[in-house]
């Protein structure tokens, strides 16, 4: 383990995490300078610390001359490419570059639990944090870190007996080099992703950091329908337990005609599985295994898939009225996690979608769009070219609407009993509305307020 004692450390890239990597630094004797390019007027992170005092404070644009003064590492914003000139600049003169989730694992007594994976990493940490929090054991309690609250902060507050079942991105697996998880996740690897890292080598190269400090005494939790995800799992040291929806594999946990197990041991049937979608049924065979890793019984962990309503904005279940089901899936910010979404319902589909043109056409949602929405209500800058797809589909009723709000009524008066109402946009929000939460909060108040009922959590 570093000592930060003395060290002259950078923060670059404020935010929620750089902002708790700083106060950490400072607490642990680190002479600390950030370095952010929002301007200190724009900048509230920069503000605090300027108030709190102690800290270097760099604002503006990112200039390599910023490393003059002399630094012995570099903690770094996962979102800043490694070819921007100031981080360039501390490549070539080799300085250790961190990510905040290095100092997290650094700093924690806690045991930690690592998700990564193009996706499922949030529903698959929330999902085991609410397993091993079912069933606590002797005083252990787990908690999610990174999901809204850094890893480096929960990991601050967290003592030996708890557990940390933290989500991790690639971007944030780089800059590790003693990050060492006790049982280590992989869901999952696509090809999104790939316009930071370059090529899928260096992608999955990323992904497979989350193992590279494992032992024996250690799990590494994989994905076995995918034959890449077998093959790789060979370069970990710790012992592997696959998961498999296709019941390749019987070692771990798996689906079987219809029924999940765990090793020899019947749990639930898939499709009590409150989460809607195959996908889902991944992110629970994954958690699963953790869960029974853990020593957490088949009824604390069929409890909680059978009541998880997923998390918010995701596929998420808000309530039934008059026989509709709500769903939120506002994250669904691109094409295909509106695929996703769709694939998981067998019911017939009154969809709400549109947002901000980034030059794309929907002619790929258009045999999703076929198979399972019977009506459509489109908002915001692509309304049109999701039209045009819906028309192609064979869609019936195609309705436009001011937003996702307006839209709630419309969608409904165009819906029978045994209809889920989906808001899954398939575009980002930004042409109207400040981010995806927003606009799926927003959602889920038209749809309390028409149905006179609360979102179900
Ligand atoms: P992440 O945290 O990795 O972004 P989430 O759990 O937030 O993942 O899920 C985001 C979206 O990704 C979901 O709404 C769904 O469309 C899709 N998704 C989730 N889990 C999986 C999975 N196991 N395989 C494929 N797609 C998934």
């Amino acid at each position: 383990i570093r000592t930060y004692e003395g060290k002259r450390v950078i923060v670059v890239g404020l935010a929620k995490s750089g902002l708790n990597a700083a106060r950490l630094l400072k607490q642990l004797g680190a002479k600390v300078t950030v370095s952010d390019q929002q301007p200190l007027e724009k900048n509230s992170e920069a503000q605090e610390l300027q108030a709190e005092g102690g800290y270097t404070i760099l604002t503006g644009e990112q200039k390599p001359e910023q490393l003059e003064a002399g630094f012995d590492l570099m903690v770094k914003n996962p979102g800043i490419p490694y070819d921007v000139p100031l981080i360039k600049a501390a490549v070539d003169a080799h300085m250790p570059i961190l990510s905040e989730i290095e100092l997290a694992s650094e700093i924690a007594e806690a045991e930690l639990i690592a998700v990564t994976g193009s996706n499922g990493k949030t529903t698959t940490t929330t999902m085991i944090t609410k397993m091993l929090n079912q069933e606590r054991q002797a005083g252990k309690s787990a908690y999610a870190g990174n999901i809204g609250v850094p890893a480096s902060k929960v990991a601050q507050e967290l003592t030996a007996d708890d557990t940390m079942v933290m989500e991790v991105s690639s971007f944030m697996l780089l800059g590790t080099t003693s990050f060492h998880p006790h049982i280590a996740v992989l869901t999952n690897i696509f090809a999104n992703h790939l316009d930071y890292h370059k090529t899928r080598e260096n992608y999955v190269r990323a992904k497979m950091r989350i193992t590279q400090n494992q032992t024996a005494e250690d799990y590494f939790v994989v994905n076995f329908d995918s034959d890449e995800l077998v093959g790789l799992s060979k370069q970990s040291s710790a012992q592997v337990v696959p998961f498999s929806r296709l019941g390749k594999s019987h070692a771990g946990a798996y689906e079987l005609d219809g029924t999940l197990y765990y090793q020899d041991d019947a749990i639930m049937q898939a499709d009590e599985v409150k989460v809607p979608g195959d996908h889902n049924v991944e992110n629970a065979l994954a958690a699963i295994a953790v869960a029974k890793i853990e020593g957490r019984s088949n009824a604390a962990i069929k409890h909680v898939l059978t009541t998880f309503s997923g998390v918010r904005h995701r596929t998420q279940y808000v309530l039934t009225s008059e026989g509709r089901q709500f769903y939120n899936d506002s994250k669904a910010t691109d094409i295909e996690a509106t695929e996703m979404a769709l694939k998981g319902f067998k019911q017939p589909v009154v969809l709400l979608a549109g947002g901000l043109d980034r030059g794309y056409t929907f002619e790929r949602l258009t045999p999703f769009f076929k198979d399972h929405v019977k009506a459509i209500v489109l908002f915001g800058e692509t309304k049109q070219l999701l039209a045009d797809a819906a028309k192609k589909a064979g869609v019936k009723h195609i309705e436009f609407t001011e937003n996702a709000e307006t839209g709630v009524p419309t969608a409904y008066a165009l819906s029978d009993p045994g209809d889920v109402i989906l808001l899954s946009p398939a575009n980002a929000s930004w042409d109207q509305y400040p981010n995806f939460e927003v606009r799926g909060d927003r959602y889920i108040k038209a749809v309390e307020k028409l149905t006179g009922k609360k979102e179900e959590l």
